[in-house]
């Protein structure tokens, strides 16, 4: 009785080891195909119309389902950024500072208010050819582009005595923005878009994104994992020589590759006012009052979207002496320009080199 017990029991474990290793295989097997499963996917959401251009994100996520919030959870923010600092919309609260702020101080939000004092760093930083107290003379251009005619220099002189970043007064305390002369207006164009794309990858990040990419009209940032079968996210730079006047589109210059970084391109290629037979830049040079001159196209690479938006168009306006100069001081942070004229030039700061890939970027 106690040997067939035994015996009994020796069975009963070869079963119960037999058992135990059946019940593994089938969890390796679950696993396995559990975990084929969950390879990553990436969602691209196309190309929606906001903020005068085009945004377009790219995400990377464990399931359809969570790429597809995390673009829907970016192109929010992309929106709310617009409501809040278009200054074509005169409910927006840059467009309320617009039409008040000379009478009294205007209260705004946490995020126009970041912008604004950014933006007066950068006014400094740049020694005023970062100004987002342009609107005057933006004004100037809008209307002669629509008549035909070039504005005459006194225009010019009078639009520039409503700008300046020093006329802008900021309270930190109470976020409230003043202008010290009459007929002062913001514009963000230069700034807000990038602020928009970092806004938009915090939200993709927050939602469960392995990575993405948010292209909102050329300012790109990018971050974490990339598009399956990619070890970088590959980021086209758009030939100016090949572009069609006023209708974009074109080649590409060279591709970047990227992981956790911003560019972003200024140039007076794509956006420009032909004016009685010349072309104007839409990036004004606020110490003359004119359009600037002599760089075709600016691409900054550095580690957020709102420098680099702001410093591609304060070296667009600073030219390609001061402007690499301002660059090269600056940590983590490249350029890439192209001059204007007959002979373009390329440039490139030391350390551009190593985002330059050697395969082109897919469309
Ligand atoms: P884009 O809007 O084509 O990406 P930018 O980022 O260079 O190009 O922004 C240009 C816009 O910024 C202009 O359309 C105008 O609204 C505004 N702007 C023009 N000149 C300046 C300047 N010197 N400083 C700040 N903003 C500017
Ligand atoms: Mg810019």
């Amino acid at each position: 009785m106690t040997s067939s017990l035994v015996k009994g029991l020796v069975i009963n474990r070869k079963v119960a080891i037999s058992v135990a290793l059946l019940v593994c295989l089938c969890l390796l097997a679950v696993l396995h195909f559990s975990s084929a499963g969950k390879d990553p996917v990436d969602v691209d959401s196309g190309s929606y119309l906001v903020m005068g251009t085009f945004a377009r994100v790219v995400a990377v996520a464990k399931d359809p389902d969570t790429a597809q919030k995390c673009i829907q959870a970016g192109m929010a923010e992309i929106r709310r950024v617009d409501d809040l600092m278009s200054d074509f919309k005169s409910d927006s609260e840059i467009g309320r500072a617009n039409t008040e702020a000379a009478e009294h101080p205007v209260q705004v939000g946490e995020w126009t208010f970041e912008v604004l004092r950014r933006s007066a760093e950068f006014s400094k930083l740049t020694d005023g050819a970062f100004d987002v107290t342009v609107g005057p003379l933006v004004d100037s251009f809008r209307t002669a582009k629509k008549t035909g005619a070039a504005p005459t220099q006194e225009q010019i002189a009078q639009a520039r005595t409503k700008v300046g970043f020093e006329k802008l007064e900021l309270d930190e305390q109470n976020k409230t923005v003043r202008f010290t002369v009459q007929g002062m207006r913001l514009d963000l164009g230069a700034i807000a878009k990038g602020y928009a794309v970092d806004k938009a990858i915090e939200a993709a990040k927050h939602c469960g994104a392995a990575g993405a990419m948010v292209d909102l009209g050329g300012n790109i940032r990018c971050f974490g994992s990339p598009p399956k079968g990619r070890d970088h996210w590959l980021i086209g730079v758009q030939d100016p020589n090949s572009v069609v006047e006023g209708v974009g589109g074109g080649g590409l210059l060279l591709t970047l590759k990227l992981t956790d970084a911003s560019i972003a391109t200024s140039g007076d290629y794509q956006q420009f006012a032909l004016i009685a037979g010349k072309r104007y830049s839409h990036i004004l040079d606020p110490h003359t009052g004119w359009s600037a001159e002599g760089l075709s196209s600016v691409t900054i690479i550095t580690d957020n979207a709102t420098d680099a938006d702001a410093l591609s168009t304060a070296v667009s306006v600073m030219g390609m002496d001061m402007g690499l100069a301002l660059i090269e001081k600056r940590p983590n942070t490249e350029a890439i320009l192209i001059t204007s004229g007959p002979t373009r030039k390329i440039i490139k700061t030391p350390g551009a080199g190593k985002y330059v890939a050697d395969t082109p970027a897919h469309p």
